[in-house]
């Protein structure tokens, strides 16, 4: 079972695809020019953007002009809501967001309390799902943004997005959302979404990692948040990284040509998956039972620590996690568990099996007929807590 890596923490990071790498090499060697030159070299390298940007522009069903490339999925947040938030001083200062955001959400709306701004966190069912009647009632006339994310990363709950977008909509209020988790596994088009900005990660959809977009739909102003140069139409400055962009536009366009075709061998090997795990004493699934991302299957053991768990995966050679890969390491139990309203006995004892397009039947088999005999060890030898 160790020959190989067993790898099921897809929600973490993804191998860059070996054809998106074939898209990149020539813009690291022979292609090296800067996009602001006007040279042949310099020429073809900003035709590679703009190739790019149309690439992006036609997953979303945006405009190619209201694409940005950032450098990874935490800066398109940041960028989106510092810079929506710095543009709109004059008009108020709340924010709304959920509880269950990622940090490069949750830290970016702690650090603008600082310069006055205020944020309502709203709260989730046991599922993790947002009402998006909640998003409408904490809107005020002070209302500047809405931050909700498209799929959360340790339970995978799909949100309400085109509702909570309408909502939005109707009280003009600019609506973001973090799709960091959902890109690459469900459908993208801002327009049906009711989006106004959304966020995306390339290293999560078999692309290079460093590597972020975030869509700005006409009209909307945003403040940069790096000065410099004006590419990026003035979003970002920077020389841009164009293997990185060729290798994002690449890797999100086939994982797009290619969704209708993993998502239900997918999805089948996640059931099957979550199926044998909860016959396991003493679990439970975490996150919604059916609206929740195909490669998603993660679980809460009572009684347990997560990390022995893992530990003893890792000696077999399977990579998985307990929640998110930023808070692996911490013992604090997960945020999004704790707004969920898991116990401490639970929430310490998650796991999170998150599939991709190499996983096999062999590979569920594999990790399905080692736990059982995992948690019932290190139930045994007394590395309960909160109990
Ligand atoms: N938002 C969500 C929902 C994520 O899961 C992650 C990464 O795990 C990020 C944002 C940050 O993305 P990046 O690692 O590219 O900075």
């Amino acid at each position: 079972m160790a020959e190989r890596t067993i790898y099921l923490d897809h929600a973490a990071t993804t191998a860059l695809d070996p054809r998106v790498l074939e898209a990149m090499i020539p813009y690291f060697t022979t292609e090296y020019g800067n996009a602001s030159s006007i040279y042949t070299l310099g020429r073809h390298a900003m035709q590679a953007i703009d190739r790019s940007r149309e690439q992006v522009a036609e997953v979303l069903h945006s405009r190619p002009t209201e694409i940005a490339f950032v450098g990874c999925g935490s800066e398109s947040d940041n960028l989106a809501i510092k810079g929506m938030a710095f543009a709109s001083q004059k008009k108020g200062n709340h924010m709304i967001t959920s509880s269950i955001e990622h940090h490069a959400v949750l830290h970016t709306c702690e650090y603008l309390d600082r310069f006055g701004f205020k944020t309502t966190y709203l709260p989730v069912d046991e599922y993790a799902s947002i009402n998006p009647d909640d998003v409408g009632r904490a809107i005020t006339d002070q209302t500047i943004l809405v931050s909700v994310m498209y799929a959360n990363n340790e339970v995978g709950t799909i949100e309400p997005i085109a509702e909570i977008g309408r909502i939005c909509r109707a009280k003009k209020v600019p609506f973001h959302v973090d799709a960091v988790q959902a890109g690459g596994a469900i459908p993208l088009d801002v327009v049906a979404l009711n989006v106004d900005m959304l966020s995306l990660s390339a290293h999560k959809f078999y692309g290079p990692k460093g590597m972020g977009i975030l869509y700005v739909r006409q009209g909307m102003r945003i403040l940069p948040q790096l000065q410099g140069g004006s590419q990026e139409r003035g979003r970002r400055a920077g020389t841009e990284n164009i293997a990185g962009i060729v290798g994002t536009a690449t890797a999100l366009r086939l994982a797009q040509e290619e969704m209708e075709l993993v998502t239900p061998r997918i999805t089948a090997l996640r059931d099957r998956l979550i199926e044998r795990v909860l016959t396991i004493p003493r679990s439970r699934l975490t996150g919604h039972p059916t609206n929740r991302l195909p490669n998603n299957a993660s679980f809460c053991f009572e009684g347990i620590e997560g990390e022995s768990i893992l530990l003893s995966l890792d000696m077999l050679g399977v990579a998985a996690s307990t929640g998110s890969a930023c808070t692996s390491g911490s013992i604090d139990p997960s945020h999004v568990l704790i707004a969920m309203g898991f116990s401490s006995e639970w929430s310490h004892g998650s796991l999170r099996l998150t599939l991709g397009k190499e996983n096999t039947e062999a590979d569920i088999d594999a990790v399905v007929s080692a736990l059982p005999g995992i948690v019932e060890k290190v139930r045994g030898l007394g590395l309960a807590v909160g109990v």
